[in-house]
């Protein structure tokens, strides 16, 4: 009998392979890997059914889940493929303990019982130690750290603070690195996609909302997305099974330098690393930001396309679309947004721009007011509601080079009140931070219009603004109102999308763009925007790495 399983694995990493290979090894089968761009077939044959069983068995518990894994399928096929795989030698990757040596660390029968520097050709970080227990080490660390103490810790990427979660890091930026799955489901919000993705052996941050109760002066930080993560190296691992038995299962880590009271060094690490962030949809993930872990060889590779073409490009060639006619968004916080269109045939055109221009937010009321009657009795109906505020905000003026979806956001939020900022960006995280903390399903729908200049489309920032002041004046609440502004964006972006494949038989769509960070617009635009489309995003490299050399307009 011949099985096929199937991988649909989107990384290079060679992580599957080479953990494939190995258990293939343990058994005399006789084998094919045969890797097809995204997919990854193993044919293994055998008159043997038990053995065939024990194999996939033994499999199953080898493979750690990936972040990078998409489907999986076990098949009876009748033939075997003729060409096998062969593991090119690439140098390995930085990578969290797989399943095997992890195993073998917590075995306290084994040889590598507490030995941090255990790794294996599939996992772990290029540094040496001596292999021994280092029980007793971490027993005193998290001692020390259970009584209140502030610790300086070396991982295998680099150096961090870290401690129980209390005021002593009320003043700094931190994570928080958790003992298990069921402590973070617990603490957080966390949907079962982003558990799994939690739980893979790329061990992402994935920002979250927590309702950890934070003590007294410090409870500001409560209403912000926190960024989590289960250990992603041994030390933490370590420290956070000893700090588990004295009932402590979250702790606080930080890069900023915090006065500490413990140093923990046993380990050298050579090279810097930032651990990779991902968010996460229910068909979807993309990087956010980091490098841990990620193949360096694509973004090399891909360099000498960038300048020319962009984030957009990156997502296309990473996914193998050329041949394909591909409707893009591409929204940057930065810089210039815009929904593109490429096909072999004619090239590359910008279909609709999200570019526009105020000077002020007084520009903006007189805009309004000068558009038609009723909006003109809107602006004097919210400058008679909310007079005092009307006032102050109207002398606002506008300090940007290029304004986008992300700084209409922001503009909204200034002239609801939300911010009191003037600058577009600070004002607009605080209306995306509102909508992230909304409990609800469903905002009030807000405008995005389409207005035709000269030959080309743009977004009419007037309407968003106008449906928005228009709710505040008839008393939606600030986390509905957000919410409902972020919402209605995607909406509005997944029926320009079903417009371009009925105009322009498009087969693939591409999203890049830093704004695809927000968890709530991402998740929604996975799961709106695939019903109709296939949609992608980059692999293995950031959302928005792109983009600063992208930098907007330069391909028109
Ligand atoms: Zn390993």
């Amino acid at each position: 009998m011949i099985l096929r399983f199937s991988f649909n694995y989107l990384s290079s990493s060679l992580i599957y392979e080479k953990i494939i290979l190995k258990t293939l090894a343990l058994f005399s089968l006789d084998s094919k890997l045969v890797k097809n761009s995204d997919e990854l077939l193993l044919y293994v044959n055998s008159d043997d059914s038990d053995e065939l069983e024990s194999f996939a068995n033994r499999l199953s518990l080898e493979l750690p889940h990936s972040i990078f894994l998409h489907n999986t399928d076990v098949k009876v096929v009748d033939e075997m493929p003729q060409e096998s795989f062969i593991l090119p030698n690439v140098p390995k990757l930085s990578m969290a303990f797989c399943p095997k040596c992890l195993r073998e660390v917590m075995d306290e029968a084994d040889e590598n019982y507490y030995n941090i520097f255990h790794k294996c050709e599939v996992c772990g970080y290029d540094v040496e130690g001596e292999k021994k227990s280092y029980k007793e080490e971490f027993v005193n660390l998290a001692k020390s750290i259970s009584s209140g103490l502030v610790a300086e810790v070396n991982t295998f990427y680099g150096k961090y603070y870290l401690g129980k979660i209390d005021k002593k890091c009320s003043d700094v930026d931190f994570d928080i690195v958790s003992y298990d799955l069921a402590t973070l489901s617990h603490y957080t919000n966390a949907t079962n996609s982003e558990i799994a993705a939690l739980g893979a052996i790329e061990k992402p941050f994935v920002k979250l909302k927590t309702n950890i109760k934070f003590k007294m002066d410090f409870e500001d930080v409560a209403d912000e997305l926190i960024r989590f993560k289960l250990p992603d190296d041994f030390v933490l691992h370590l420290l956070l099974c000893e700090l588990h038995k004295l009932g402590i299962n979250l702790i606080f880590i930080t890069k900023e330098k915090l006065l500490s009271d413990v140093k923990f060094d046993l380990v050298e690490y050579e090279k810097e690393q930032e651990p990779i962030e991902a968010v996460v949809g229910d068909n979807h993930i993309a990087i956010v930001r980091g490098e841990k872990g990620l193949p360096h060889q694509n973004l090399s590779n891909s360099n000498d396309l960038i300048p020319h073409i962009g984030a957009f490009f990156s997502v296309i060639k990473e996914h193998s679309l050329f041949d394909k006619t591909v409707a893009g968004l591409n929204i940057s916080k930065e810089y210039h947004n815009n929904m593109l269109i490429y096909s072999k045939k004619f090239g590359t055109i910008e279909y609709l721009s999200f570019g526009f221009e105020f000077s002020s937010v007084k520009d903006v009321f007189d805009s309004i007011i000068s558009s038609n009657e009723s909006g003109k009795k809107l602006v004097e109906n919210f400058k008679n509601k909310f007079p005092e505020h009307f006032e102050a905000i109207s002398a606002i003026a506008f300090n940007e080079k290029e304004f986008n979806v992300y700084k209409l956001w922001g503009i909204v939020a200034i002239v609801l009140g939300y911010s009191k900022e003037t600058n577009l960006t600070k004002a607009a995280k605080v209306l995306e931070e509102s909508a992230s903390l909304f409990l609800g399903t469903k905002g009030p729908r807000i405008d995005y219009k389409l207005k035709r200049v000269d030959s080309k489309v743009y977004i009419d920032p007037l309407m968003t603004i106008r449906t928005a002041m228009s709710f505040k004046l008839a008393g939606v609440d600030k986390l509905t109102l957000s919410y409902g502004v972020v919402e209605s964006f995607v909406e509005f972006i997944s029926s320009q999308f079903d417009d371009i494949k009925d105009e322009m038989k498009s087969d693939a769509v591409v999203a890049t763009g830093s704004l695809l960070q927000n968890r709530h617009l991402f998740s929604k635009l996975s799961k709106e925007v695939s019903i109709n489309h296939n949609l992608y995003f980059n692999k293995e490299l950031p959302i928005d790495g792109k983009n600063i050399l992208y930098g907007g307009n330069e391909l028109f």
